[in-house]
Parts: structure tokens; C-alpha cells; sequence
């Protein structure tokens, strides 16, 4: 999509610190970390959220967890542990509208929501 940021920065017209790049996924770091290890990790096919999935493009969310464990080997933090978040939609705080994973590592998450 021509005006997100996310396809920007997956198009190279937005500078970002990549961490980690396959076929179908980028993954940088978040310009606003809320952790000592804050990546984004998104597919790079535009989808807006993790409400547009459907049986057409499910198959990403597969590509992204193991994305995800490359990442966190990447960084360092796949023996102590991580956070994933997923953001969806205005109740869940989602303010970048492209399906994007927050891995946040570094820290001792205590905070329970559930
Ligand atoms: P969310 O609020 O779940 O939609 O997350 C969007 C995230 O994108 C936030 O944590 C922002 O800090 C991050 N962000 C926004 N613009 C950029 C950018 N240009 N480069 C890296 N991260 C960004
Ligand atoms: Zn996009």
C-alpha cells in the first residue's frame, strides 16, 4: 500500500535497522523500544491486520513464529525468554494498520494482563 509506513520501509523508501530478512518476511528494529530487544516483524505482503487473515493468507502467520525464533536466536534472548504482542485493531492499541509482531526481549516481563 503506497501510503504505509510499513511497506516503506519493506520497499526501502524508509530507513530502518534490519535484523533479519527471508522470502516473505523483514524484520527490524522498532523506532521506539520499549525493551532492551524490540523488533517489529512483519510479512511483506500488505495485510492490515490480523483481522484480514483468511485462508488465502494464513499461511504467513507459520513463516512469521519461525521468523521470529531466527530473530530471537539473532539477538540472544531465544534461551531466557521473550514477549510476542500482537496488536490488533483500536482497542488492542494497533497504530500502524500492517500485520506486524512485537518481539520484545532483554527484560523480565512481570506484568499480567491475563
Ligand atoms: P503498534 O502500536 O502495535 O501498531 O506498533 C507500531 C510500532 O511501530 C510502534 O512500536 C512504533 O514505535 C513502531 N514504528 C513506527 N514507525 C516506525 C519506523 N519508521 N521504524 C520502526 N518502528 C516504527
Ligand atoms: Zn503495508
Amino acid at each position: 500500500m503506497s501510503d504505509c509506513i510499513f511497506c516503506k520501509i519493506i520497499d526501502g523508501q524508509i530507513p530502518s535497522k534490519k535484523v533479519y530478512e527471508n522470502e516473505d518476511i523483514i524484520a527490524f528494529e522498532d523506532i521506539h523500544p520499549a525493551a532492551p530487544v524490540h523488533v517489529l516483524v512483519v510479512p511483506k505482503k500488505h495485510i492490515d491486520s490480523l483481522e484480514s487473515l483468511n485462508p488465502d493468507n494464513v499461511e504467513i502467520v507459520g513463516k512469521i513464529h519461525m521468523a521470529i525464533r531466527e530473530v530471537a536466536k539473532n539477538k540472544g534472548i531465544n534461551t531466557d525468554g521473550y514477549r510476542v504482542i500482537v496488536n490488533c485493531g483500536k482497542n488492542g492499541g494497533q497504530t500502524v494498520p500492517h500485520l506486524h509482531y512485537h518481539v520484545l526481549g532483554g527484560a523480565v516481563f512481570n506484568e499480567k494482563i491475563i
